[in-house]
C-alpha cells in the first residue's frame, strides 16, 4: 500500500501500544514531573488545536527556545503532526544570530521555557513577524513582561483546546522541521527534514548494530532537542516505546548522575564535553552507574581515554556515532562486529575511536582535490561525501545551485576509510594542518594529550610556521592542581605517533571556548594564537 511515513504516525503508535510507558522531566519550575504516552498524545492534540487557532497554517515555521522537556516534546508532535514546521532555536547562539534565524525561518508563533524569558524580552521587538509568544509553563509562574507583546501561557492553550483532533493525511515529503546550522562563516543555514526522511532515519537509527534503541530502555538524552532534533531520539522512543527522561537544563556531572541513577537511565547520547563533567564528578565522588550500560557519543571525535573509563572503569559501553546537522544527523556508527572478533583490547579501542560505518541508506566515499575517488584503504584521506534519504540537498531559502557534488552531499570532514568500511574523520577540511604540504590530522594529536592523566582537554590548531607554512600548535586547559609542563607533554607523543606529526609548541589556558553546540571553537583559538610560532622563531 501506498502509505505515507508521517510523524504524527509515531505518537498514535506510542500511544495504542506503549500508553503507560513513562516521560519523566526535570522542569525548568524546579520539579520531577511525570507524564505517559497517552497523555502525550492527548496534550499534542489539544497543543494541535491551539496552534491552529493562533493561525499557524501548514507549511509555516513555528519557533521553539526550549530545554529537553515534555513541553517541547508535545510541540515536536503537535506543529509537525498537524503540518507545520517546528522550528527548534539554539538558545545558545547570539541574540542577534537568533533574530537573523527567526526573521530567515519566518517564525510564526514561537514557544519558550521560562529560563529564555530574558533572552525573549531582549529580540522581542525586533521580530514583528511573530504573532504570539508562549511561556512554557503554567498560570501560576507565568511572567509579567511589559517587553514581550502577546505573550501566552503554554498551560492555558492546552487546557482550552479540545483532545479531539484528527491528524491530517498529506504528502510524506511535506517539511516537519528546521534546524539551523552554525557556520564558522557567513550566515547560519536552515536544514529542512520531512516527514519521510525523519521516519526513515528513526527506524535506521533504531536497528541493533546501529544504535540499537528498544522498548526495555530509558533513554536520556543529554543532546539538546535543538540540535538536530535531539538526534533523533523524541521520534525513536516513540517508535520503540521507551521511557524518556528529559534533564530540563542541568547538564552537570551530578544532575545528570542523579538523574540515571534515579530513573533507571539504560542509554544516554551527548557530545564528549558533556560526558567529561559526568566522569570528573563520578571519579571524584567515587561513584559507579548501576543501570547505565551505553552510551552513545558523537558531535565531536570521542578521545579514546573517554572511552577506556567509561568502558573499563564503569562498564558503561561508548558507541561512537557520526552526523552531522544535514544528516538528519546519524551518518555511521562504530559498531565492531564478528569481522572484529581477533582484535585485543587495544586493538578494539583503537577501532572504536574510528567514527564507524555508514549505517543502512547512507552511502559514503572519499575524494582528492580534483574530486577524484580515493581508495578504502584506511590510508588515503579525502573530503567525505554522503548521500541518501536523510541527507540534506540543499538550505531551506538557499541560494544558487545548493552544496551537492554530482548528487553527493560534501560533508567538509576529512577522513579515511578503510577495507571493512570503518570511516575515521581525521579532520574538518577548514581545520587540517598544513606542514610542508603534507597533512597533518588535528584529532589523532588531540586524543593523544587527551590521553594525558593531566589534561583535561586539548585543542590542536595550525599555526603559521616560517620554514612549514604551518605547524601544529597544541592548546591545553590542564586539570586542577596539576603542574604538567611542555616539555612533558611533547614527550609524552614519543612513539605514539610519527614524529614530524608531534606539535612543536603547548599553550596553556585556563579555559577552551566551545560553541553553541558544544564543539571547540577553533577559529577563535586560531585568532588567538595562529602566530605563536612565529613570534617564537
Ligand atoms: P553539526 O552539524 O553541528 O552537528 O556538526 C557536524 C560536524 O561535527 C561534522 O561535520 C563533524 O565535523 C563533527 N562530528 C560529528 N560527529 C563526530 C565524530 N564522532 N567525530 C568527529 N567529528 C564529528
Amino acid at each position: 500500500m501506498d502509505r505515507p511515513l508521517l510523524i504524527s504516525a509515531l505518537l498514535t503508535h506510542a500511544e495504542r501500544l506503549h500508553g503507560e510507558r513513562e516521560i519523566v522531566s526535570r522542569r525548568v519550575e524546579g520539579d520531577v514531573h511525570r507524564t505517559t504516552y497517552r497523555e502525550l498524545g492527548q496534550r499534542a492534540r489539544r497543543l494541535a488545536n491551539a496552534v491552529a487557532a493562533l493561525g499557524v497554517e501548514r507549511g509555516q515555521r513555528v519557533g521553539t527556545l526550549a530545554w529537553n522537556g515534555y513541553r517541547h516534546m508535545e510541540l515536536y508532535y503537535a506543529v509537525s503532526g498537524s503540518g507545520a514546521v517546528l522550528h527548534t532555536l539554539n538558545p545558545r547562539l547570539h541574540p542577534d544570530q537568533l533574530v537573523w534565524i527567526a526573521e530567515h525561518a519566518q517564525d510564526q508563533v514561537l514557544f519558550f521555557d521560562l529560563s529564555f524569558l530574558p533572552l525573549v524580552e531582549a529580540v522581542a521587538a525586533r521580530l514583528p513577524g511573530v504573532k504570539a509568544f508562549v511561556a512554557m509553563t503554567d498560570r501560576a509562574h507565568m511572567p509579567a513582561s511589559s517587553k514581550v507583546p502577546n505573550l501566552l501561557c503554554y498551560e492555558e492553550l492546552v487546557e482550552t483546546h479540545s483532545p479531539e483532533f484528527d491528524w491530517p493525511e498529506f504528502d510524506e515529503k511535506l517539511a516537519s522541521s528546521l534546524c539551523y546550522t552554525s557556520g564558522t562563516t557567513g550566515n547560519p543555514k536552515g536544514v529542512l527534514y520531512s516527514h519521510r526522511s525523519t521516519v526513515l532515519h528513526a527506524y535506521a537509527a533504531s536497528m541493533p548494530d546501529a544504535l540499537n534503541y528498544s522498548g526495555s530502555d530509558a533513554i536520556l538524552p543529554v543532546v539538546p532537542m535543538f540540535h538536530v532534533n535531539a538526534w533523533g531520539i523524541p521520534y525513536i522512543a516513540c517508535m520503540v516505546g521507551a521511557k524518556l527522561v528529559f534533564p530540563g537544563p542541568w547538564l552537570d556531572g551530578k544532575s545528570l548522575h542523579d538523574l540515571f541513577e534515579a530513573e533507571g537511565v539504560t542509554v544516554s547520547a551527548g557530545v564528549p564535553t558533556v560526558w567529561q563533567g559526568l566522569l570528573a564528578h563520578v571519579e571524584a565522588n567515587s561513584l559507579s552507574f548501576s543501570t547505565m550500560r551505553r552510551t552513545i557519543i558523537g558531535g565531536s571525535a570521542c578521545p579514546p581515554a573517554m572511552m577506556r573509563a567509561f568502558q573499563e572503569r564503569y562498564d558503561v559501553q561508548v558507541v561512537h556515532a557520526w552526523g552531522m546537522t544535514e544528516t538528519s544527523p546519524l551518518g555511521s556508527v562504530c559498531r565492531l562486529g564478528p569481522g572484529q572478533a581477533a582484535l585485543d583490547a587495544e586493538q578494539r579501542l583503537a577501532l572504536q575511536s574510528k567514527q564507524g560505518r555508514a549505517v543502512f541508506g547512507v552511502e559514503m566515499k572519499i575524494v582528492d582535490a580534483d574530486g577524484s575517488e580515493l581508495p578504502h584503504d584506511g590510508q588515503a584521506a579525502g573530503e567525505l561525501l554522503v548521500r541518501g534519504p536523510w541527507i540534506a540537498s540543499g538550505y531551506f531559502r538557499g541560494e544558487g545551485s545548493g552544496p551537492l557534488q554530482g548528487g553527493w552531499f560534501p560533508t567538509g570532514d576529512v577522513s579515511t576509510i578503510d577495507a571493512d568500511g570503518f570511516m575515521q574523520i581525521t579532520d574538518r577540511s577548514k581545520d587540517v594542518i598544513k606542514s610542508g604540504g603534507e597533512w597533518i590530522g588535528s584529532i589523532d594529536l588531540e586524543n593523544i594529550a587527551m590521553a594525558h592523566p593531566a589534561v583535561a582537554m586539548a585543542a590542536c590548531i595550525a599555526a603559521r610556521h616560517p620554514k612549514w607554512d604551518e605547524r601544529p600548535l597544541l592548546v591545553v586547559v590542564r586539570k586542577p592542581g596539576q603542574a604538567l609542563e611542555r616539555d612533558e607533554l611533547i614527550r609524552f607523543y614519543e612513539g605514539k605517533i610519527a614524529k614530524w606529526w608531534t606539535p612543536d609548541d603547548v599553550v596553556f589556558v585556563d579555559s577552551i571556548p566551545l560553541g553553541a553546540t558544544g564543539k571547540v571553537q577553533k577559529n577563535l583559538l586560531r585568532d588567538a594564537w595562529r602566530d605563536h610560532l612565529l613570534a617564537a622563531a
